[in-house]
């Protein structure tokens, strides 16, 4: 009985309007409520092996996590008004409260920041941009709007903050610095 409940999972993997198939809920699902861990083998840039898995989630300046075959990540769709997002390191939770039936996506770009990586979307979303590009090219009102559903190496490079917040956060680490 246990073992069932642990087991039971939150989705299951349905054909997508978006693309191929994706991640839909089965059952309602609370605001910043963990939907799944996207786990799998941790890859670096120097691998040259990310660059094949559009579906490998980056977690770190020179880092992606390429899915186990037939997990989660693997049908985690991108959507330009997404129903979920990271928290820390490859949590996917939901960014609202989320209904039975509804698709699991994400903004790729609140994980992504390889310079050269872009992506042509289908999304349908009202608000869609066409062509999705890293992290660092969205306006600062997204960033700020998503802060709390972004991964947790962009925030930890303060790459959400605008040049002045940076120069102040800096500052203040080097008054510390120099007090020591
Ligand atoms: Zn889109």
């Amino acid at each position: 009985m246990l073992i069932a409940i642990f087991s039971m999972k939150k989705y299951r993997i349905d054909t997508s309007g978006i693309q191929g198939r994706g991640i839909f809920l089965t059952r309602d699902i609370k605001k910043d409520e963990t939907i799944f861990i996207f786990s799998g083998k941790e890859i670096t840039f120097t691998s040259g092996y990310w660059w094949y898995h559009p579906n490998a989630l980056q977690c770190g300046y020179a880092k992606w996590i390429v899915p186990r075959k037939g997990s989660a990540g693997e049908y985690l769709n991108h959507c330009c008004s997404p129903t979920a997002g990271v928290k820390g390191k490859n949590r996917i939770v939901a960014m609202r409260d989320l209904k039975k039936g509804e698709e699991v996506t994400i903004d790729y770009a609140l994980s992504e920041t390889y310079p050269l990586w872009h992506m042509t979307c289908v999304c349908k979303a009202k608000n869609c941009r066409k062509v999705v590009k890293p992290y660092q090219d969205m306006p600062a009102w997204r960033m700020k709007k998503y802060i709390d559903y972004t991964s947790k190496y962009i925030l930890d490079m303060k790459m959400h903050l605008n040049w002045n917040e940076y120069l102040t956060v800096t500052k203040e680490k080097k008054v510390r610095t120099t007090i020591k």
